[in-house]
């Protein structure tokens, strides 16, 4: 997804667009955000053009999917302020939308509006991606009466898109503990017609800043089993700095890992990766292994910098590695 807020959003989309392999997203309200501050001072001040606008000039560059935060509404202003959360709004597209309903006592444009987005995604063959503009962004707030709120308005929205032949997919869960993980996955498809599940996280702790890559990992395997469709990345920088080159790949590898432990259970080629490296593991078939491992550069650089007494071992038994002591008992397959 190009999540772009700075300057020149119009410049890097199109760029993004014309060099990516893979389906690019992106969060029109962003850049109708922009559009509103540079014109007229302030995001407070976006206009219905400034969304319509953004989104048709999104479509015709070639854009794949649109994340829209049409679930949230005026009412959940009343709803946050009777039931106040630690976590707050952490969606961006969320927040921007929430305080231009507080300032403007209007409802959500995207929401009202919806119909009029429908007919451009129609047009230009778009996915809409409905946006979780109330998901949890702390664990004390883990599928509270807001995040439902919102789940319900989206169950209603996907039945907008599919009766126009629109593809659509849902956005969430966020914060979420770990004993509620399974029930979100199962409440999502549910209510949403079994629409594919795009996984925000879950992440089941808060308290792992640094390594947020692995709490998403965590709690997206088993989102995951439960029939989520779709793993967003967290990087280890999430909640703490814009994430480097280095922070997004730990983040994919942590995805990747997630997912693979569920295709393995799913899917035959899948698990028949797991098997050919693991014959190769028992027999220390060092180059072997790297070809089938998921961050192969990291493999091969431990192995390297490990200071070993023989080719057919590793330095974390040495002598003693069981392997090596079992090879001549005839046990391995
Ligand atoms: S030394 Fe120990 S960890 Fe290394 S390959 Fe042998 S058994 Fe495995």
């Amino acid at each position: 997804m190009d999540l772009s807020i700075g300057e020149n959003i119009d410049k890097i989309r199109k760029t993004i667009v014309k060099n990516s392999s893979v389906p690019v997203g992106t969060v029109p309200i962003y850049e109708a955000a922009q559009t509103a501050e540079k014109r007229r001072g302030s995001i407070d001040k976006i206009k219905l053009d400034d969304i319509l606008d953004t989104i048709k000039e999104q479509a015709i560059d070639g854009v794949d999917f649109f994340t829209i935060h049409a679930g949230i509404l005026k009412n959940t202003i009343d709803i946050l302020n009777e039931n106040k959360r630690v976590g707050g709004i952490v969606s961006r597209g969320g927040a921007i939308i929430a305080r231009w309903m507080y300032v403007n006592r209007k409802e959500n444009p995207l929401y009202e509006h919806f119909d009029d987005i429908l007919d451009i995604a129609k047009k230009y063959r778009i996915t809409i991606s409905l946006g979780d503009a109330l998901r949890p962004g702390a664990i004390a707030d883990s599928t509270d009466r807001l995040q439902l709120s919102e789940l319900f308005v989206l169950s209603t929205l996907i039945k907008k898109c599919q009766a126009r032949g629109v593809q659509v997919m849902v956005e969430g869960p966020g914060h979420i503990r770990l004993d509620e993980i399974a029930m979100n996955v199962i409440l999502q498809k549910k209510m949403c017609s079994k629409a594919p599940f795009y996984i925000l996280g879950p992440l089941p702790t808060d308290i792992a800043s640094g390594y947020d890559h692995i709490t998403s990992a965590i709690g997206g395997a088993i989102a995951a089993m439960q029939g989520a469709d779709f793993l967003c990345v967290v990087t280890p920088a999430e909640h703490l700095r814009h994430p480097s080159a280095e922070d997004i790949k730990e983040g994919i590898i942590a995805s990747r890992i997630a997912a693979h432990s569920v295709d393995l259970l799913r899917f035959k080629d899948e698990r028949e990766k797991d098997n050919t490296l693991s014959y190769y593991r028992a027999h220390r078939k060092w180059e072997n292994i790297f070809k089938l491992t998921i961050d192969k550069e990291k493999a091969k650089r431990y192995r390297k910098s490990a200071k070993v007494t023989s080719e057919d071992v590793c330095t974390m038994c040495g002598q003693f590695c069981s392997l090596k002591i079992i090879d001549k008992c005839h046990l391995l397959k």
